[in-house]
Parts: C-alpha cells; sequence; structure tokens
C-alpha cells in the first residue's frame, strides 16, 4: 500500500467516525508525504492547524492509522512550507513602504482580510459602501471629503474603513496610506510628546495621500488631541488629501468636540450603516459559515438569522461559538445545538419552550375558529385571519424559522408566511381591532415566556 492510499483509507474512517464540518475543516487538508519504517509523514497548512490536530486530533487520527495499518504505524506531522513561510513578510514589507523610515510608532495596521470583496452588501450598508468606492475613485474630491461613515457597533465600519486602504494599496501604489484609529492617534501623540518627537509624529500622519481614521468618538473630551488632529486635518484637506472617518453616531451629534472640529466633519459626505435586515443576516450567516468550513442547513441559518439581530459581528461570533461547540463536543451541528448556543447568547428568556401548537391554541380559543381549520387550507377570511395572526406570532414571539412555520401550517412555502407576517404587522398599526388582539396574545404568550 502506498502512503498515499493508506492516508486514503484512514481519511475514510476518519470521515465516518468525525462530523462533515470537522471532516473538510480539519482532515481533508492534510496530505500524506511519505512512508518508511512504519512512519507516515502528514503534511498540514499551518502552524495553528498543527496545533489544533495536536490538541483535538492526534489521538483520533493515531487510533484510525493502527485500524488500518497496525500497531506499529507512528505518524509525525510537518507544516506546509507554504503555511510557515511567515504571512507577516508581505505585512511588514508593506509596513515598511508606508512607514516611511525607522518610525516605529507610526504603522500602517490595515487588516488585509477587510476588503470591498469579503464586505457582504445589503440594503442596511448599500450607500455607504457606495460611497467608500466613490470615494476611492476620486481621492480627495470636495464632494466626498471627509467622508464619515457613521453607526452602531459591529456594524461594518472598520470594515468598510480598512477596505477603501486596502483597495488603495492594491491599485494606486504611489499613494501614501495612513490609517490608526483615534485611538492610536492619542496615544501616538501622547507618546510623542514624552518623547520630544512631536515634530516625527505630525510628519507621520501628515505625510499622508489618505488618512483614515477609525472611532473618532473617542476624541471626544481630550482638547489636546483635538487640537493637533485639527491641524493635521486641515492641512491634509487643504493640500486636497482625502480624509475618511468612522464614527458610532453621525458627527453632529457628538458632544465634546470643538465646534470647529465638527463643522469640518460635516463639511464632507455622511454616510450611515443601519443594523441589517432579515435577508443579509441571512446572507451573512451562509458567507460566515462557508469561510469557516461550516455546512448549516437553511433553517439552521435562518434561526440565526432571525435571533441574533443586533450587528454583524454578533453574527460572527455566533458561528465561531458553534464550530467551537461542534468541534468540542464532537457533534454535527444542528437544530438542538444551534438553539443552545443563541441561548447562550441572548440570555434564556429569548428561546422558550412555548411551541407553535401553544400558539395556535391560544389563537383558537380566543377566535373560536377550531386549530384544524387554522393549520388547514382553507381560504375563508376569517380563518385565514387567525391562521396569518398565529403564524406572526410565531414569528415573533418564537422567532421560529419561515419555513419550519411553513411546515407546521399545512406545508406553505416560506413566502406565504413571510406575506401573513407581513400583512398582519401591517394590520396591527392601522386596524384596531386586530392591534388590540395581537397586542393582547402577545404580552399573555410572551408573558408565559419567563
Ligand atoms: P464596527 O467597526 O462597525 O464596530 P466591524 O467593521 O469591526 O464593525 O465589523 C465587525 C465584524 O463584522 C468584522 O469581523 C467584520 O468583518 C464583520 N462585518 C461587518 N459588516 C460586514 C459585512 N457587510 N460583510 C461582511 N462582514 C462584515
Ligand atoms: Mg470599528
Amino acid at each position: 500500500m502506498t502512503h498515499i492510499d493508506l492516508w486514503k483509507t484512514i481519511k475514510k474512517s476518519l470521515k465516518k467516525n468525525h462530523p462533515q464540518h470537522a471532516f473538510s475543516t480539519w482532515f481533508e487538508p492534510i496530505t500524506s508525504i511519505g512512508l518508511s519504517n512504519d512512519e507516515l509523514i502528514l503534511e498540514v497548512p499551518n502552524q495553528f492547524f498543527f496545533e489544533w490536530i495536536q490538541s483535538h486530533y492526534k489521538e483520533s487520527i493515531q487510533k484510525w492509522a493502527v485500524e488500518v495499518y497496525g500497531e506499529l504505524i507512528t505518524i509525525k506531522y510537518t507544516v506546509s512550507p507554504e503555511g510557515s513561510k511567515q504571512p507577516p513578510q508581505k505585512e511588514i514589507a508593506i509596513e515598511e513602504k508606508y512607514n516611511g523610515a525607522k518610525k516605529s510608532y507610526q504603522r500602517n495596521n490595515i487588516n488585509r482580510h477587510y476588503t470591498f470583496a469579503s464586505f457582504i452588501e445589503g440594503a442596511h450598508n448599500q450607500f455607504a459602501k457606495a460611497a467608500a468606492l466613490s470615494t476611492v475613485g476620486s481621492l480627495g474630491q470636495k464632494a466626498f471629503n471627509p467622508l464619515v461613515i457613521y453607526g452602531g457597533v459591529g456594524m461594518g465600519k472598520t470594515h468598510l474603513l480598512h477596505a477603501i486602504g486596502n483597495k488603495i494599496i492594491q491599485e494606486q501604489q504611489e499613494k501614501e496610506v495612513v490609517c490608526a484609529s483615534s485611538e492610536k492617534f492619542t496615544l501616538d501623540f501622547i507618546s510623542s510628546i514624552q518623547k520630544n518627537r512631536t515634530v516625527e509624529f505630525s510628519k507621520s500622519y501628515r505625510k499622508a495621500d489618505i488618512l483614515l481614521i477609525d472611532d473618532i468618538q473617542f476624541f471626544q473630551g481630550k482638547e489636546q488631541t483635538q487640537e493637533q488632529f485639527f491641524h493635521t486635518f486641515n492641512e491634509l484637506f487643504h493640500r486636497g488629501k482625502q480624509i475618511v472617518m468612522t464614527a458610532d453616531r453621525y458627527p453632529g451629534e457628538m458632544v465634546g468636540l470643538q465646534d470647529r472640529l465638527l463643522s469640518r466633519f460635516k463639511s464632507g459626505l455622511s454616510v450611515d450603516i443601519q443594523p441589517p435586515d432579515f435577508e443579509t443576516r441571512v446572507a451573512i450567516v451562509m458567507e460566515k459559515a462557508e469561510k469557516n468550513g461550516l455546512k448549516l442547513s437553511y433553517d439552521i441559518i435562518e434561526l440565526i438569522g432571525t435571533h441574533i439581530k443586533k450587528n454583524v459581528r454578533d453574527l460572527e461570533s455566533t458561528i465561531i461559538r458553534l464550530l467551537a461547540h461542534s468541534s468540542l463536543s464532537n457533534k454535527e451541528i444542528d437544530y438542538a445545538l444551534t438553539k443552545k448556543v443563541i441561548k447562550e447568547r441572548l440570555g434564556k428568556s429569548s428561546i422558550t419552550d412555548l411551541t407553535v401548537e401553544d400558539i395556535v391554541r391560544r389563537v383558537s380559543e380566543t377566535t373560536h375558529i377550531k386549530e384544524r381549520e387554522i393549520v388547514g387550507a382553507s381560504r375563508k377570511m376569517e380563518i385565514t385571519e387567525a391562521r396569518q395572526i398565529s403564524i406572526y406570532l410565531c414569528r415573533e414571539i418564537l422567532g421560529t424559522p419561515l419555513v419550519s412555520i411553513g411546515i407546521h401550517f399545512g406545508g406553505r412555502d416560506h413566502s406565504t408566511v413571510l406575506h401573513a407576517c407581513r400583512v398582519i404587522g401591517e394590520k396591527t398599526k392601522k386596524n384596531h381591532r386586530i392591534g388590540t388582539l395581537v397586542g393582547e396574545l402577545k404580552n399573555e404568550l410572551s408573558f408565559a415566556l419567563n
């Protein structure tokens, strides 16, 4: 048996005995590179991978290797030369380029993963993304200078800011990109005072063709830093250089910033990023899962997208947690596990033991329409209404995925379910009777949650 066949056979056993995602994440990428004196040499893509295998799967691989080959086998791991090449090398080169000389306190710390390509677009961020892209195409032009991207935590502001930096580094190499959080700007400033190097400090920021400053709200209340920033800003601005900033709120609403700074900030374009809508959340979950080598079924994706609403960062960390949970417990990611992870994230009152059936029963009692009619096919007006109310409540209170609701209600498809939710959502606002009815049911049922 060649080493390649040997490894193939071991992999088959591993595949049978580990969840699919674990297999594709951790075993698929391993290649066998040789077998001699009962020693099988396996190559893993990088150091991190190696450590993960050591701490999680070493025994399992050993065990199946023994099954296939016999007691004598030992397994040696080696890290692929590709992966052991320090990936930072390139980064260092970039840093040096953008550093100018030895000024080690001013580094270009752009996250290379934050690109436009990896930025998922939805209604909530479309405008901000378009503005960011236009800025790259017309650096320093009045209409977009400065560009301020604002919005809540975890919405993708930093991602977008770095995407601008990355695109310029790739496409306009002659341009000097300087990127820093406002905290870093502050620290650099303070340490330059301590070290008597304020001139270098100024230079390091003022050499920028494009200055990217993250989270300007941290300038609030820091008078001296603001003063410094004001000068940097003005000099760059007057030389036609581009400035892009992010903030946690509309610049006009910031307190503790000098008026002259504020009016500067407001003189360009301010764009906001809103929390992602349901469709975008689903798209984000799908993409992040795929990136992490996770295969999730649609109802699981929907479950996450339904409950984790606040921002993209939470969606991302939910995926990471799922991955960790399932890797550690060696379990497939299923509905129950997902529910558990979401519960952990949101606190226990978020998803409960109240069921779709409970809701249908309660609606039936209130409307005097039989349960089996509610979940049946009749299109009589009052029955349809009771059905739509039940569907709406399942969605609102339980956060049941559209697909699952559809199944409960006589195999309807998810667009019908969505339609029902919209109809009732509208009617609760416009129709007093339905508004009250739904409101009361919702209160009563939500109360049962705790
Ligand atoms: P903010 O700066 O607004 O607090 P971040 O830019 O740090 O948010 O985003 C938090 C995380 O979510 C990051 O890992 C980022 O890559 C990811 N993220 C945010 N928005 C998107 C998006 N539209 N597409 C893909 N990933 C996103
Ligand atoms: Mg940020």
